[in-house]
This record gives structure tokens, sequence and C-alpha cells, in this order.
């Protein structure tokens, strides 16, 4: 069955879409830690990262540095954090967190965003592409 991200690169499920490659899907993280959260996510479905091919791998890890960098531009922040956790989705994917504090990289301190606010994240973080 496709995963939940899958069905988000089809559009089958809506995103607030920040990049896409031929392989790759960045996109906003619906409940966020920061604004600004953002998922890189290979297109092929394999639920664990290091089960990736090794191409996919890097190739996932220079995409995720492209959108790391805009992210880093667009929005007020000490620095992009990366985990990887997989707990919830199994669909390898890359969480980069704007980072203020420490707390913001616990996955306890959500924001609560409405739709014309991720709209806004997600444009300004494209801008910066
Ligand atoms: P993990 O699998 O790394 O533990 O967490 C999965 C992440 O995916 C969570 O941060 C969660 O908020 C996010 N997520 C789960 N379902 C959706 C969804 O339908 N859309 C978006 N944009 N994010 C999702």
């Amino acid at each position: 069955m496709a995963t939940i991200f899958t069905k988000i690169i089809s559009g089958e499920i809506p995103s607030y879409k920040i990049a896409e490659t031929e392989d790759f899907y960045a996109f906003l993280d619906i409940n966020p830690n920061a604004e600004g959260h953002t998922l890189c996510i290979p297109k092929k479905e394999v639920n664990k990262i290091f089960d990736l091919d090794e191409a996919t791998y890097i190739g996932l890890m220079k995409f995720s540095h492209r959108i790391a960098i805009a992210l880093e531009k667009a929005i007020p922040c000490k620095r992009i954090g990366m985990t990887v956790i997989g707990l919830e989705v199994p669909h390898a994917h890359v969480h980069l967190i704007p980072l203020q504090t420490m707390e913001d990289a616990l996955f306890s301190n959500k924001q609560k965003l409405e739709p014309e606010e991720f709209e806004a994240i997600a444009n300004k973080i494209t801008s910066f592409l």
C-alpha cells in the first residue's frame, strides 16, 4: 500500500511543496516543531533511510543540502538542524528544522499554523532556491 508520502508526491494528498526533482520531493511538515520545518524524501518508497541504495541516499543528502541553504536564508534561526526518525511514516525522510533553541529539536514542542501561514512560509523558502 502506498505511504502517505507517496500520496503526497502524486498529489493525492495536498502538501505545501518546497521543491521537486525527478527523484526527490520537499514539503512542509504539517505538524512542525518550528516554522519552516521541512521534510525531504526520495520518491522511491523505502521504509528506512539506511536501506536506501547508496546513490539515492547521497542524492537525498545533496537535495536536503540545497533545501537547507534556502531554509536558512528564509527563516530567522541560529542554524538548520537535521534529524532522521521515521517512527511515524514508513517512507525514508529527512527533517530539516530551523533551530532557535534546543526545544525546537524536540518533537514535543509543536507549532500551530494556519493554512495562509504555511503558504507564506513555503513561498518564502522557494524564493531562496
Ligand atoms: P517520523 O516518521 O520521522 O517520526 O515523523 C513523520 C513526520 O511526518 C511528522 O513530523 C509528521 O508531522 C509528518 N507528517 C505526517 N503525516 C503528514 C502529512 O500528511 N503531511 C505532512 N506534510 N506531514 C506529515
